[in-house]
């Protein structure tokens, strides 16, 4: 970034106000802000708009069919036929090897209806599900609009997936179709056998000639090729499925969550507001959409919005992503706290040799985002870091820190209009401010999951307590409506009598100069219960030496309460991941006790 944009950005955003350290007890601690002075922004003022906000108001924004009927397909592209967009990039497409494709509105409009005129004549029926396999090329958001138009139901699979993350989901989603790549499909070649319900195997980019008339496998190209650029789009009942949405697999095994046309509602509103999308925005969500938020937020809600999109195929490096950001002038970008201290390891020299003068909003979403990252953020963009909190039940962001309001590092921000969410104990009985407990959610916004695909019975356990939706996360709520993330409830350490969460523990490590990334665990103790071990990775130009380790010891008992810094710390190459780039901490605590190591079919492999 140009030096003096970047005190032109800094001036707008104040810096942090004040500087409390974390202390341990799981309690409110910090007292940070970043405050920042008025922006125009698509929702100013939170506090009228809680107050009155209603979904039945905001549904004026989305085009319904006659009697109720809707399509998020059709919001996401058709209707920009007509309001004037139809020319405008809908896609900015960069393959790995950094060449750029460019589709509008209408040349997205025309290829998925070709793709969707083709799926028909392949007998796909409404409700049959359709997996696509794809890295991020354009035929990936091809197929995903394309399978919603014609009613049937998508599943998205994130190209990374070995055979058996792959054949789990495959078998459990019963995919009538997959679409794929020729790479990519050498790994269903192996498990398409214990498919009983796989009809066919559609390729993109292969040779038409490897592919024999009437075989399961399909040439892309030849398929499309004859097929018209009109399709009628399928009216659905706002309750009919959308996608089938696998989970992370952060906690054990990945749970197929089902969504609905309904949820357009909830994405179009949360794109607007959280992402804060305007018509020359040009946006960028580094999610893939084998996950939640590169479906919702990387292709139906910013599309709802009619914004423009970028999709990178590349893999994380941080100078191609800094050059993508100056390449095509992103605005808002989306991405995730592991992406983001990836970055910050990478060094500041980089943030400073690249131009990214055009970025005015970023957000962070997947895990807890450290306090020192936002700070970081402050220091490197001139611009805070916007963290927000949902899941892939939720189906869309419920709790953000909006442009609109001061910045808390370290805190996920406030619950969106329409969305009530609150801090309850084991029992559903809400909690005061300041006090640990659930993290819970009023039932009935729009995007909210309908059931879990052939589980019924996990789908209940989400609404153990009635009025609720319990989300498996722990949390704290402060005088101001803030809500700061604790851990996974699961995750939660429990030692000399005090709860502590992991995530307070690993912000005050990541604030040492040497800590790149940490994972914390509650390592069984006959004296206390519990003690805190943590699992570090080291900065480059770090080595690991026992007066190091005592270093950061001793920095981690300043920041936290004397019962919470890690007694214990073990330096590692790399932590284990998930796919989605979330710290398995379970993991971390099996390989520790020496325990079976469960459900790893989510676990990164690089
Ligand atoms: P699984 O449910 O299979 O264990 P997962 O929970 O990681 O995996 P996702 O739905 O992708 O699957 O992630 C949602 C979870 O991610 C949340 O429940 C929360 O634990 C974490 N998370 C998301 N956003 C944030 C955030 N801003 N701060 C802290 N944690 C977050
Ligand atoms: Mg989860």
């Amino acid at each position: 970034m140009k030096l003096a944009e970047q005190a032109d950005k800094t001036d707008k955003q104040q810096a942090p106000e004040s500087h409390e350290a974390a202390n341990g007890t799981g309690k409110p601690a910090r007292k940070e802000i970043i405050k920042k002075f008025p922006v125009s922004c698509n929702l100013p003022n939170y506090e009228s708009t809680y107050a009155t906000f209603s979904w039945e108001e905001a549904k004026k924004e989305i085009s319904y069919f006659a009697e109720g009927k809707v399509n998020a397909a059709y919001n996401a592209v058709d209707r920009h036929l007509h309001n004037g967009r139809r020319n405008k990039v809908a896609l900015y497409s960069v393959d790995a090897a950094g060449k750029l494709a460019k589709y509008t509105f209408q040349e997205m409009h025309d290829e998925v209806n070709k793709l969707g005129n083709a799926l028909k004549s392949l007998g796909v029926k409404k409700g049959d599900r359709v997996f696509v396999f794809l890295t991020r090329v354009p035929e990936l958001y091809i197929a995903t609009i394309a399978i919603a138009k014609i009613g049937a139901i998508a599943g998205p699979l994130f190209s990374a997936f070995g055979p058996d993350a792959l054949k789990d989901r495959l078998h459990d989603g019963q995919a009538k179709i997959v679409v794929t790549s020729p790479q990519l499909k050498e790994k269903i070649d192996g498990i398409k056998h214990e498919l009983p319900d796989l009809e066919h195997i559609i390729v993109v980019g292969g040779n038409a000639k490897d592919y024999k008339k009437g075989g399961m496998e399909i040439d892309y190209a030849t398929l499309v090729a004859d097929k018209s650029t009109h399709l009628a789009c399928e009216q659905m009942d706002p309750e009919d499925p959308l996608y089938l949405l696998y989970t992370s697999g952060t906690t054990g095994k990945p749970k197929g969550v089902v969504h609905v046309h309904a949820d357009i509602l909830g994405q179009h509103m949360t794109s607007k507001w959280v992402l804060d999308l305007r018509d020359d925005d040009i946006y960028w969500c580094t999610a893939d959409p084998g996950w939640v938020t590169g479906t919702v937020y990387g292709i139906f809600g910013p599309w709802s919005n009619g914004a423009s999109c970028v999709s990178y195929e590349g893999r994380f490096d941080a100078e191609s992503w800094y050059a993508l950001i100056d390449r095509l002038k992103i605005t808002v970008w989306y991405t995730a706290p592991t992406a983001l201290r990836m970055l910050m390891k990478a060094g500041d020299d980089l943030v400073y040799n690249a131009d990214l003068g055009s970025l005015r909003h970023i957000l962070s979403v997947g895990e807890p985002l450290n306090p020192e990252v936002v700070r970081w953020g402050m220091k490197v963009f001139g611009l805070p870091i916007h963290d927000n909190w949902w899941q892939t039940e939720t189906g869309m962001q419920l709790i953000a820190n909006l442009p609109c309001n001061p910045v808390k590092p370290g805190s996920m921000g406030k619950p969106l209009p329409g969305v009530y969410a609150a801090i309850v104990d084991d029992t559903g009985k809400e909690l005061p401010a300041g006090e640990l407990g659930r993290l819970v959610v009023r039932p009935g916004w729009p995007s909210m999951l309908r059931t879990i695909w052939r589980n019924e019975p996990k789908f209940q356990e989400y609404f153990k307590i009635p009025g609720w939706y319990f989300s498996g996360d722990n949390a704290w709520k402060d005088e101001d409506g803030y809500f700061v993330f604790v851990g996974r409830a699961d995750d939660v350490i429990n030692t000399s009598g005090h709860r502590v969460g992991p995530f307070e523990v690993e912000s005050a490590l990541v604030e040492h100069p040497a800590v790149a990334e940490a994972g914390v665990i509650g390592k069984p103790d006959k004296e206390r219960g519990e003690i805190i071990k943590a699992f570090i990775v080291l900065n480059n130009g770090y080595t690991n030496s026992e007066q190091l380790l005592s270093e950061i010891r001793d920095h981690t008992k300043k920041q936290l309460a004397a019962h919470a810094y890690p007694r214990e710390i073990e330096v590692k190459e790399s932590l284990p991941k998930t796919r989605s780039g979330k710290i398995m901490r379970r993991l971390l605590k099996a390989w520790e006790l020496g325990l079976p190591s469960g459900d790893i079919s989510a676990l990164e492999e690089d």
